[in-house]
């Protein structure tokens, strides 16, 4: 199973892609936090990527699409689940040509979506460990990370200017990304804006329907039809 979870930040993605992989033995590959790791620990990416990151702007293509490459080339049978990626069309299209590369089948496209006042709102109050980066939802009672006791703080990129400026950046680059999927058999838009348990639930539905039609466009394309007028690629 491949999937690409889209979504604004604070859409609650990031949270649904880690029970999604876990869940279902996936490789979860988020690329914002491959980054956050990588200012931590200085890294050479991490050195180039932390003041874009502070500012909210996307890092280049040429980057993500290796930092993602890498993980895909090495994920298991199983498949994975992608939450960040991709952001732009080159992106995209870079994740199309890995899946071709490996034979992959088709990806299951999630867009989760939440109107833009409750997403502020969400961000406003999302806090990360210092610790072990672990996300915590907005308002909960506890300054302490429950998994590991770290102390909690506000990401340097949750700050109110620059979550209005993470938004319009998101809007303006990822609308044509997907514009470049909704015409698949295998894309599904959820409503973010439930609750976490029912976003879940409507979320696991949609990934095993999307799964199944994704399953059948590609025996179609084995015995050699077109894999649904065509609409559904790679
Ligand atoms: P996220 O945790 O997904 O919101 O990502 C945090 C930050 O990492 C973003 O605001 C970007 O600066 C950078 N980033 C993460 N994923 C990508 C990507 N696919 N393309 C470009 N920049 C990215």
């Amino acid at each position: 199973m491949r999937i690409v979870m889209m979504g604004p930040p604070g859409a609650g993605k990031g949270t649904q892609a880690s029970r999604v992989a876990r869940e279902r033995g996936l490789l979860q590959i988020s690329t914002g936090e491959i980054l956050r790791d990588a200012v931590k620990a200085q890294t050479g990416v991490g050195v180039a990527a932390k003041e874009k990151m502070a500012r909210g702007e996307l890092l280049d293509d040429a980057t993500m699409i290796e930092i993602v490459r890498e993980r895909v080339m090495e994920a298991t049978a199983e498949g994975f689940v992608l939450d960040g990626f991709p952001r732009t069309v080159a992106q995209a299209r870079a994740l199309d040509e890995m899946m071709a590369e490996r034979t992959l089948g088709s990806l299951i496209i999630v867009d989760v979506v939440v109107p833009e006042q409750e997403l502020i709102r969400r961000l406003a109050g999302r806090r990360i460990c210092s610790n072990c980066g672990a996300t915590f939802d907005p308002f909960g009672s506890s300054d302490r990370c429950t998994k590991c006791g770290g102390e909690l703080v506000q990401r340097a990129d949750d700050e109110q200017l620059v979550v209005a400026e993470r938004l319009k950046v998101h809007e303006r680059q990822v609308r044509p990304v997907l514009e470049f999927y909704r015409e698949r058999q295998t894309f599904r838009v959820v409503n973010g804006a439930q609750a976490p348990e029912r976003v879940a639930s409507e979320l696991d539905a949609m990934i095993d329907d999307a799964a199944a039609v994704g399953a059948a466009v590609s025996k179609q394309v084995e015995a050699g039809g077109s894999g649904s007028e065509g609409r559904t690629q790679p």
